[in-house]
């Protein structure tokens, strides 16, 4: 299907965003959705998930040379995911900016790592870092059928 404006269309995207174990545990379920929502993307997934420790070894598989990876399997696999997918424009940059830097100490206020985190190895929330890297997070956390396709009664305030 033709989109009706390709320039409305060609930069939306979706992206991966997860809450970490540490930001299910402190309650802040809500006002990570809160941001996404309000900023305007449109939520198309979402589940609470305890995946595992080979699905977690897979998803940050470009970090298992790093000293830290055995804490952050440990740290990822302490509790329930909230694993979400997010779709608008820009989504995949614009979700990085709205979660912040990976240490939330040099993260700005108003991002989520700079409101509520203050150390890297606890610092809530994922999301993904690249177009291409999104579509493989998507596929490895998501089944086929768990997406829902809907259109949002608020897509012309947001969009022109
Ligand atoms: P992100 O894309 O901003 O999440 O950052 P990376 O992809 O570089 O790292 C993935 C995750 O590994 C981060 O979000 C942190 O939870 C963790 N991590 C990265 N670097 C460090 C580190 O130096 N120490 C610890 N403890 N955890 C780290
Ligand atoms: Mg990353």
């Amino acid at each position: 299907v033709k989109p009706e404006n390709p320039d409305k269309m060609s930069t939306t995207e979706q992206t991966f965003i997860a809450i970490k174990p540490d930001g299910v545990q402190r309650g802040l379920v809500g006002p990570i959705i809160s941001r996404f929502e309000t900023r305007g993307f449109k939520l198309v997934a979402i589940k609470l998930v305890t995946p595992g420790k080979e699905h977690l070894e897979a998803h940050y598989a470009d970090l298992k040379e790093k000293s830290f990876f055995p804490g952050l399997i440990s740290y990822m696999n302490s509790g329930p995911i909230c694993a979400m997918i997010w779709e608008g424009l820009d989504a995949v940059k614009t979700g990085r900016t709205i979660l912040g830097a990976t240490n939330p100490l040099a993260s700005a206020p108003g991002t989520i790592r700079g409101d509520y985190a203050l150390q890297t190895g606890r610092n809530i929330c994922h999301g993904s870092d690249s177009v291409e890297n999104a579509k493989k997070e998507i596929a490895l956390w998501f089944k086929e059928g768990e997406q829902v396709s809907w259109k949002s009664a608020l897509e012309s305030w947001t969009y022109e």
